[in-house]
């Protein structure tokens, strides 16, 4: 089922929380909304499934407008970050629970289904267990088998890893787009861990203060960044007071493209691993100020003239040590105007 939110905005009190959002996800795909706390994310999602009501603009399922549309009526399947299975009820029960109240389906026909929903997210035979007897990862699996039996037309889920630890987020992440490859439901995915949108994601939309900054697959997005709110949000990155004059920023006598960029005051970003220290060649002037060395990499903490400090990535047969002066140049780098 296609998801078109057009022109969305959501303001509670004197707070617009989202501002404007107009997004399309192609059916079957899979789409997260990455961006810090208070982006707005949960109001979008929540939005779509009709927990919440927008103010302006209108929400389409495939043709219809579900704008108005009860979150019963809607279609679809919600996780949340802490979506508290029913403790009285065994797995079972609870995978149950939403194909018993549609009361569709017979009795023998709901524990066949429920099975088999066990059976998808890997926990065969649990099913007479209570949630208090299984891991946290375990239950968000259980939580997203449940949303799963209403057969939904669109499956949201809101920081479902969320509370876990880094491991079994990692493998959950990589079970889940499994999950998606076989039975591909639209899916939007709500994280603000970096890793998680883009490890998992079809494509990764960015919010900032309520608003869509980017979106865009994951390549796109890492590789080409649209602002410096982008560039810094998606991983680490330097940044360099530069000059741009006739479409090229200069920082010392780096010299970077910047076609499209007005002459004047601009700043140069650059990844760690995208920065080269050699001790002699022209670039930008630094010292080596520190060397952290990495399980897979030795990590330079270099000093400019001007004090702008700047981390980078050093192959580890390149020899350095603290105190050497060199300079600095850029595989890769974007130029972004001053704010
Ligand atoms: P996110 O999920 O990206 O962290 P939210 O969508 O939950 O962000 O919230 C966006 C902004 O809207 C936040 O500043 C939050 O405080 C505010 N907000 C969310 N829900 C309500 C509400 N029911 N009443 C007042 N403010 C809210
Ligand atoms: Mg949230």
């Amino acid at each position: 089922m296609r998801i078109a939110l057009q022109s969305v905005s959501k303001t509670f009190e004197t707070f617009r929380a989202v501002r404007d959002v107009s997004l399309e996800i192609e059916s079957g795909r899979l789409v997260a909304l990455l961006g810090p706390s208070g982006s707005g994310k949960t109001t979008i999602l929540r939005m779509v499934a009709g927990l919440e009501f927008p103010d302006a603009g209108r929400i389409f399922f495939g043709e219809e407008d579900a704008t108005d549309i009860a979150i019963r009526d809607r279609g679809v399947g919600f996780v949340f970050q802490h979506y508290a299975l029913f403790p009285h009820m065994t797995l079972a029960e609870n995978i149950a629970f939403g194909m018993e109240a549609k009361g569709k389906r017979s009795k023998a026909d709901i524990r066949e289904r429920a099975a088999e929903l066990l059976r998808l997210v890997k926990l065969d035979g649990l099913g007479a267990r209570y949630p208090n007897q299984i891991s946290g990862g375990q239950r968000q699996r259980v939580a997203l088998a449940r949303a799963l039996a209403v057969e939904p037309r669109v499956l949201l889920l809101d920081e479902p890893f969320g509370a876990l630890d880094a491991a079994v987020r990692r493998d959950l992440r990589r079970w889940l787009r499994e999950l998606h490859e076989d039975m591909p439901i639209t899916t939007l995915f709500v994280t603000h861990d970096q890793e998680e949108a883009l490890d998992l994601a079809d494509e990764v939309v960015i919010l900032d203060g309520g608003r869509i900054v980017q979106r865009g697959t994951p390549e796109e997005v890492t590789r080409r960044p649209a602002t410096r709110f982008v560039m810094g949000f998606l991983g680490d990155t330097n940044r360099f007071a530069a000059e741009v004059r006739g479409g090229e920023a200069r920082v010392g006598a780096l010299v970077w493209p910047a076609p499209g960029l007005g002459d004047g005051p601009a700043d140069l970003f650059a990844r760690p691993r995208d920065l080269v220290w050699s001790a002699a060649g022209l670039g930008i002037p630094a010292t080596i100020l520190r060397v952290l060395e990495r399980p897979d990499s030795r990590r330079l903490v270099v000093g400019a003239p001007d004090g702008t400090m700047a981390e980078l990535d050093a192959p580890l047969d390149q020899p350095v040590a603290k105190g050497d002066i060199g300079s600095l140049t850029a595989t890769r780098a974007q130029v972004f105007a001053a704010p």
